[in-house]
């Protein structure tokens, strides 16, 4: 997703300190996120959130769980925390990060779900590296997550889906659910992206599986 470049939403982004939290702050919330934004419930994660509308209707429904979104970009990331502060909701934070640096602002075990929702598909195989479902990230996310946890995907693009789920069986992922078009099964629990929004609204199938790392 790109932006025009915006120098002034550095300074913009201040006044949301209460639900930003910056990269410097790894420190502060890495295994101390319930403990920290007073949550006692499941803690789940959004890698490459963009402008924030799935998580934070996540949040919305979901009262008793923490919430993270997680963007790289602070020009996309500023729409995610005026979206979330317009709505008031408590259970619910954006950190500006990459998520190559997962690690480092989350401990061992502290994730109960990790949500990868149309990640950049990064067609050419020279840069498989930046996928956010290749083995690189999956060993992050391996790490994080707890023994029960478990990764939601979906995605529009049919060659990075098969390509993940591969990824996922070799590193050690067992699929729990896969669709290829979840928009003719009727589940009433699935909440869309904004990418979501634009691709089913153009006619394209949406894939989504759940996956869980074997004990
Ligand atoms: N999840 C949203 C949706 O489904 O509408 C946005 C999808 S958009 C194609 C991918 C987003 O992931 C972009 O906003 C991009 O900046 C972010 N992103 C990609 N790689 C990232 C990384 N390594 N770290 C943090 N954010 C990343």
């Amino acid at each position: 997703m790109r932006l025009r470049k915006k120098p002034w939403i550095g300074e913009a982004l201040d006044q949301f300190n209460d639900i930003l939290v910056r990269e410097h702050e790894d420190k502060d919330c890495r295994g101390r996120w319930r403990q920290r934004f007073a949550a006692a419930g499941p803690l789940h994660v959004e890698v490459g959130t963009g402008k924030g509308s799935f998580i934070t209707e996540m949040a919305a429904r979901h009262p008793d769980i923490l919430f993270i979104g997680i963007e790289g970009q602070q020009d996309v990331i500023y729409q995610a925390v005026k979206r979330a502060a317009e709505q008031k909701l408590v259970n619910l934070r954006l950190l500006l990060a990459d998520v190559g640096r997962l690690t480092e602002f989350f401990a061992p075990g502290e994730m109960d779900r990790l949500f990868i929702n149309f990640c950049d598909p990064w067609p050419k195989v020279r840069h498989a590296k930046r996928r956010l479902t290749h083995a690189r990230f999956l060993a992050r996310y391996r790490e994080v997550l707890a023994a029960q946890g478990d990764i939601w995907f979906k995605t529009d693009n049919r060659p990075l889906f098969d390509f993940s789920l591969e990824e996922f069986a070799a590193n050690g992922l067992e699929l729990v659910k896969v669709s290829y078009d979840l928009h003719s099964e009727d589940w009433q629990d699935n909440v869309m992206t904004e990418y979501e929004r634009k691709f089913s609204a153009l006619g394209t199938p949406i894939n989504r599986c759940e996956a869980r790392f074997a004990k």
